[in-house]
């Protein structure tokens, strides 16, 4: 790596809106060196008064719905009004596999160009709570360089959402018309999570179809129990391609938006964010420090051995490799 920049350099070049020292900044957060962790928390901490102002999207949705298309009409959309936008993603499969279905690098190119938007290609290397750790780290980063609007995609397929949703102020699924009902292996509980599901690709003859899944999720959506922020879920068709209904969507953002910040859900939600954030990083930091215990890693192989083979009851097990730890701790 690079030499590093001392604290006051990393703090002004990202307030001053310096891509490469922000580049650099998240690049720093994304490391597992013990002093790049430390000095990547004292740029954290100086950088939190600048932080929070932007809008967080997260954006979901199947392989092949449309979401870099989409992002990438939606982006432009957006730095055409003059808005600078950053586009993160969290991969569950770049950890699994090491493959990625989101971050080909070919993907955005147009939007990758615009002077006004920063699209970071997702963490890779931990476990899925650490990528999602460093990604709402990534996002703070990206508010304390001006970015008015950031953008966190992620597949629908898994938990990943559900992180994501826990660090945005707006969730927006993506779904394609005629999938019927199975939903398109979208679990229900992701569509409850949604603020907005868009119908893509309404066009080239496929507007009545799309019009048709608009109609059906409405009524999906009345099946569910109120999400308690006052908010409605709304549903409209888009298509990216022919950049139809993608100015009705931010539109949308902001109505949502502009109501929660009235009944004052929208400050509740980043507080209650806030407190799960903390939880998670203790929870995992709790694990990791577990699993990397010498005197646990070097007898757990055997241990497991004797649960799956019932000759250990999985509790007892269990509480026999924690006090392991905690005595050697
Ligand atoms: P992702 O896997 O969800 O990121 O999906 P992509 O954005 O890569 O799109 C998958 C395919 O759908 C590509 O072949 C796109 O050209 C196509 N597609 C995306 N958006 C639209 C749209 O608005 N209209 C049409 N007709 N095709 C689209």
């Amino acid at each position: 790596m690079k030499k590093r920049l001392s604290i006051p350099e990393y703090t002004n070049g990202i307030v001053t809106g310096n891509r490469m020292i922000l580049s650099r900044a998240i690049t720093l957060i994304e490391s597992n060196l013990e002093e790049d962790k430390q000095l990547a928390q004292a740029v954290l901490e100086s950088i939190l008064p600048y932080t929070g102002k932007s809008i967080r999207i997260g954006i979901t949705g199947v392989p092949g719905v449309g979401k870099s298309t989409f992002i990438e009409t939606f982006g432009k959309y957006l730095t055409s009004q003059n808005k600078k936008i950053a586009v993160l993603a969290i991969d569950p499969s770049s950890q699994l596999t090491k493959g990625s279905i989101l971050g080909d690098k070919t993907r955005m190119e147009e939007l990758a160009h615009e002077p006004l938007a920063y699209i970071r290609p997702s963490p890779t290397g931990a476990s899925l709570g650490g990528v999602t750790h460093k990604t709402r780290e990534t996002m703070l980063l990206c508010e304390a360089a001006g970015f008015e609007v950031i953008i966190i995609e992620t597949v629908g397929v898994g938990q990943s959402e559900t992180y994501v949703h826990g660090m945005v102020d707006f969730f927006l699924l993506l779904m394609l018309a005629g999938a019927g009902d199975e939903l398109q292996g979208i679990k229900k509980g992701i569509m409850e999570m949604a603020d907005l599901i868009a119908i893509t690709k309404a066009d080239s003859g496929n507007e009545h179809q799309a019009n048709l899944a608009k109609n059906e999720y409405e009524s999906a959506l009345h099946t569910f129990p109120p999400n308690g922020t006052g908010w409605f879920p709304q549903v409209l068709t888009c298509s990216a391609t022919e950049k139809v209904g993608i100015a009705e969507i931010w539109e949308m953002v902001e109505k949502h938006r502009e109501m929660l910040s009235k009944n004052g859900k929208f400050v509740e939600n980043r507080q209650k964010q806030n407190l799960v954030w903390m939880h998670d990083f203790i929870r995992q930091s709790l694990e990791q420090n577990f699993y990397t215990n010498h005197n646990v890693s070097s007898v757990i192989n055997d241990i497991q051995e004797s649960v799956s083979q019932s000759k250990k009851m999985p509790i007892q097990a269990a509480l026999e490799l924690l006090e392991i730890f905690y005595n050697n701790k």
